[in-house]
């Protein structure tokens, strides 16, 4: 059935209350479909829509990107990794100037990829830079099982992996950014389910709806926020059912309890959260890098003058960076928000006449 967009945006006008809504889009997916449809442009004025750490790349702090790229000029590693990671800045330099002074590092489209190295390559030490939220991870794990089934002993992961739930409590508790309602990740959610979203209406009386990737589906997520916040009854709605139900993929959870476990985990512009993160279980702890080489104490600096914390918060938009434009641009990004496809940046660069 066609959607209803007109009735939708008929339904947002009426619901939108006289005081200013602040709606936080979690995901990166979402930014750059509101950036690309527009859908700022339609919105009444007292909504506004803030970007949130749901971009992996971005939210993957610079020592990671440091050791990754220290791990690639070691001898006889090859790191594997996807492609978004390879232009993020360093402190010194990326990956791919890494790669053009002669490190072996390889792009994949999938994770698997790596084991195929790896049984190329038997005298070689393979790397994949493991980042990305729940829909990656059991991507992740389905590798490893892999390697685990053809005996593999060279394949290793540099984990950096990260759960969305305790991030949004950290948001959702925070009383400066002022937030109403999450806009919830659809394919995040396709994993994890609805159970572990509750926190945020139960306890922080936020407004909730879980959407997919069309402009239709986050106008129907909007408005759903909205008709919580006029009838102050917060739950998670989830508009997005024939996708996401409430338990999630169980198969894919137990996947990713069978290797991982929660673990404490630094978040680009937010800091440590407790609990955020995934680390490789004891038993398979042989996975991690980490056991095999020995990291230097490597002094990571941000880029002088990014505000990517403050983006990733939603304290700013992109276009209050002093550096935005002008000395960061898409072409010759400063900060990880510019380059990944799901940064908050390059959504305002690329799409930035729609906003
Ligand atoms: S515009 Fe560039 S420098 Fe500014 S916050 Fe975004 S990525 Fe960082």
């Amino acid at each position: 059935m066609k959607p209803d967009i007109s009735g939708i945006i008929e339904g947002i006008k009426r619901l939108t209350p006289k005081k200013r809504v602040r709606i936080m889009e979690v995901c990166g997916t979402h930014t750059v479909a509101i950036a690309k449809s527009g859908i700022k442009d339609i919105l009444p004025e007292e909504i506004k829509l803030v970007s949130g750490p749901g971009c992996p790349v971005c939210v993957t702090p610079q020592e990671y990107i440091d050791r990754a790229i220290w791990l690639s000029k070691q001898k006889d590693i090859i790191i594997t990794t996807f492609g978004d990671l390879m232009r993020v800045p360093g402190t010194e330099e990326s990956l791919s100037s890494a790669k053009a002074e002669g490190a072996d590092i390889r792009v994949l489209y999938s994770p698997a990829g790596a084991v195929e190295i790896a049984r190329e390559n038997p005298s070689k030490t393979v790397v994949f830079l493991a980042v990305g939220f729940e829909t990656t991870i059991p991507t992740i794990t389905g590798t490893l099982e892999i390697a685990i089934r053809e005996k593999i002993k060279n394949l290793f992961i540099l984990c950096a992996h990260k759960i969305v739930p305790p991030a949004l409590e950290v948001l959702a508790s925070s009383e400066d950014l002022m937030i109403d309602g999450f806009i919830l990740p659809g394919h995040v959610s396709a994993v994890i389910g609805i159970r572990p979203y509750e926190f945020l209406s139960r306890i922080h009386r936020k407004a909730c709806a879980i959407s997919g990737f069309e402009p239709y589906q986050i106008l129907e997520a909007i408005f759903l926020i909205l008709r919580q916040i006029s009838g102050n009854q917060f739950r998670i709605a989830n508009p997005y059912n024939s996708t996401v139900d409430y338990e999630g993929n169980t198969k894919a959870q137990k996947s990713i309890s069978r290797f991982f476990i929660p673990s404490d985990s630094v978040w680009r512009g937010i800091g440590n959260i407790p609990s955020s993160g995934l680390a490789l279980r004891e038993e398979f702890s042989y996975f991690d890098i980490g056991t095999r080489i020995s990291f230097p104490d490597i002094q990571s600096r941000e880029p002088k003058g990014c505000r990517c914390g403050d983006v990733l918060k939603g304290i700013i938009e992109p276009s209050e960076c002093p550096l935005f434009g002008k000395v960061c641009t898409y072409e010759n990004p400063v900060g990880a928000c510019m380059v990944s496809s799901e940064g908050s940046c390059a959504a305002y660069y690329r799409y930035r006449k729609k906003l």
